[in-house]
């Protein structure tokens, strides 16, 4: 069956480094091989995939390298590492995805920006933690030496925090779209891409200009698949689905939802800010944009998922009541 369904797919962090797994290259590797393995099998099936990914933990280690060999190296500033962040794992993505595919199928990866609002709320309150913990001392000296904002972080330490702003626009959008059209197999927005703002110069030019915040990466994986007009969403982590009283006696995974239920849950607080929170929220924006299906998997299930055999699925209100 020729098949010619555009597919958003958002790789999680546990596609990339395992909890309490130290992060070598080698074990980076190995993970990320068995992501790609997942990938594969859906392009295989005749999917235009373009690839999205989380970038945390590897933007907190190019922070730490930085802020460690600063005396040395000047820091570059969080724009330009999760850039860096976007080469690097972009980088080991298209390795593995090629080695899946073969030679002959044309892979690529992007360094991705995404366009922000100068008057984006989150810039007034930044609140996203990123990067390694500091003792009071250091967060002092820090604060001053590099006008960071640093909170303390649930005992465990003090820790930069960044705004988080809303993605407006992916800037690559229409180079993505050729691209797929093209049949690539394209790695974008990783990290939710780099955010920057427009600027208008008095002469009239339009310029983007990076900023040193971080876009949420299943909201980032949202406006790409709006952006590159995709069917569905697909968004690939360490769960079998989104539940309902998660992690209590009664929890219950929740197998097909509308868009109002699913915005009903999110708004009753079913789904904890920083990890389901922002994917639930990436579904229902994503439908209310327009797009088809969202679905919230594990990353070892997605050919099964996109079949309806497992996953949460959020569907179109119609839809969903049909069902
Ligand atoms: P990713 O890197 O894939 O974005 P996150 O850690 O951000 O991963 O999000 C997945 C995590 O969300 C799960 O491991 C789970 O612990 C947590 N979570 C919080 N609330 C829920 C919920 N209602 N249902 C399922 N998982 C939830
Ligand atoms: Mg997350």
């Amino acid at each position: 069956m020729e098949q010619t369904e555009r597919l958003v797919v958002a790789l999680g962090g546990n596609a990339i480094l395992q909890p309490g797994q130290r992060g070598t290259y080698a074990q980076q590797t190995e993970n990320v091989r068995l992501a790609a393995r997942q990938v594969a099998a859906l392009v295989r099936a005749g999917y235009r995939v373009v690839v999205t990914h989380g970038n945390g933990p590897q933007v907190g280690n190019i922070l730490l390298q930085n802020e460690r060999a600063a005396g040395e190296v000047e820091p570059m500033p969080l724009d330009v590492c999760g850039a860096e962040s976007q080469g690097f794992i972009g980088y080991m993505l298209v390795q593995a995805l090629q080695a899946e595919l073969g030679p002959e199928r044309p892979v690529a990866a992007l360094v991705t920006r995404t366009v922000v609002r100068e008057d984006d709320p989150s810039f007034r309150e930044p609140s996203k933690p990123i990067g390694p913990f500091y003792g009071e001392e250091e967060a002092a000296r820090l604060a001053v030496e590099r006008g960071y904002r640093l909170k303390e972080d649930a005992g465990r330490g003090w820790r930069r925090v960044v705004p988080s702003p809303e993605p407006v626009r992916i800037v690559e959008r229409e180079a993505i779209r050729a691209l797929v059209e093209a049949g690539v197999l394209v790695v974008a927005a990783g990290g939710g891409g780099v955010p920057v703002v427009e600027r208008r110069l008095p002469d009239g030019r339009r310029l983007y200009e990076g900023v040193e915040a971080v876009v949420d990466k299943d909201l980032g994986a949202q406006r790409l698949a709006v952006d590159v007009g995709a069917d569905r969403l697909l968004m690939l982590t360490d769960v079998s689905h989104a539940y309902l009283h998660y992690r209590r006696p009664d929890a219950r995974p929740l197998e097909r939802l509308s868009r109002t239920e699913a915005r009903g849950l999110l708004a009753a607080g079913e789904f904890a800010e920083g990890s389901m929170g922002p994917k639930v929220r990436a579904a229902v924006r994503f439908l209310e944009a327009g797009g088809r299906e969202a679905v919230i998997a594990s990353l070892a299930e997605a050919e099964r998922a996109l079949a309806g055999a497992t996953g949460t699925h959020v569907l179109p209100d119609a839809v969903a009541v049909r069902a």
